[in-house]
């Protein structure tokens, strides 16, 4: 599972101060030197991890934490809500649209899980019960959109494809009349993914924008890639204003640095997380539980 290399150092640092009967100012100092160490090591951003641990100090110092019974616990406490709140606080639920279909573009760059992610979050909403249509927009990397359509036979969601010479706006703006002609709930798009971001690939993306208005603008990243994959954030959501981050790969991510920095660098909530290859292997994200899987 992820996460387990700051999940054993946070362990570390918090056995020792729940054997305390009492708590000094120091123990608490030392604590949280400590926090900061093993936040740094899982390659969270420092500034995050500045303003954590600031905070998690400043409430833990006071005089009911150390007076109380068992002031380890009640500081315990106080980080478990702090990373919580630093994933977001509470889980963020993916749009739906009172006009059907509701749209979500998919973006990410190549390699991120952005093809496989879009499958997986068809499966999802399928499950519940939703009519997806997939349209395959990515006419750049090769076999995408034989990717996405084997995705779609697995699970038996349409997909939509004009094939790889017609322009991404064009399958877009198709792809969506095609969903409404046919009932469908959600129309999941899955955009270009290039290497590095380019100008090119900002551009269209913000002409599919414009021309399909989407619900949601989901970038999917790889959780392993740690901070590049939080700075990959910042700079689309400084052109294409996200509503939601999936970080996949977090089967994968023993750090945990972009899954605890990308909502407070960017401001942008986590929607989901992917935990493996398989088409099920999606989950909506839920930073409670996630804070609780870090501190065991
Ligand atoms: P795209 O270029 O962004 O569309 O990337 P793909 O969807 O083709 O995925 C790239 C690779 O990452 C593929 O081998 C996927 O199976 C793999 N992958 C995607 N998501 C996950 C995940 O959550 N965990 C693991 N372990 N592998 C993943």
């Amino acid at each position: 599972m992820a996460f387990e290399g700051l999940s054993s150092r946070l362990q570390n640092v918090f056995s020792k101060l729940r054997g305390k009967g009492k708590v000094s100012e120091e123990d608490v100092t030392e604590a949280m030197r400590e926090v900061r160490l093993a936040l740094l090591e899982a390659d969270v951003n420092f500034k995050v991890v500045k303003e954590f641990v600031a905070k998690v100090k400043e409430k833990a110092v006071g005089k009911e934490v150390m007076d109380s019974f068992t002031p380890g616990m009640v500081i315990i406490d106080i980080v478990n809500k702090e990373l919580t709140e630093l994933m977001g606080g509470t889980q963020s639920k993916l749009a739906k649209s009172s006009k059907p279909p509701t749209v979500i573009m998919m973006a990410g760059l190549q390699g991120a899980g952005k093809t496989t992610t879009t499958g997986k979050l068809a499966k999802l909403l399928q499950k519940q019960n939703s009519r997806p249509l997939l349209v395959a927009a990515d006419i750049y990397r090769p076999a995408a959109i034989k990717q996405l359509q084997v995705l779609g036979e697995q699970i038996k969601v349409p997909v939509f494809s004009l094939g790889d010479q017609t322009s991404p706006v064009e399958i877009a703006r198709q792809g969506l009349q095609h969903a409404k002609d046919n009932h469908h709930d959600y129309v999941i798009i899955d955009t270009a993914g290039r290497l590095h971001i380019d100008a090119d690939l900002m551009e269209e993306l913000k002409q599919i924008h414009s021309e399909v208005k989407p619900d949601e603008v989901l970038l999917v990243v790889d959780a392993m890639t740690g901070q590049d994959a939080v700075n990959v954030a910042e700079s689309f959501n400084a052109q294409l204003t996200l509503t939601g981050v999936v970080l996949t790969k977090l089967d994968g991510d023993t750090r945990g640095g972009a899954a605890l920095s990308v909502k407070a660098v960017t401001g942008c909530p986590i929607k989901f997380a992917a935990l493996g290859e398989k088409i099920d292997a999606l989950e909506p994200f839920h930073p409670e539980r996630m804070a609780s899987r870090i501190l065991g």
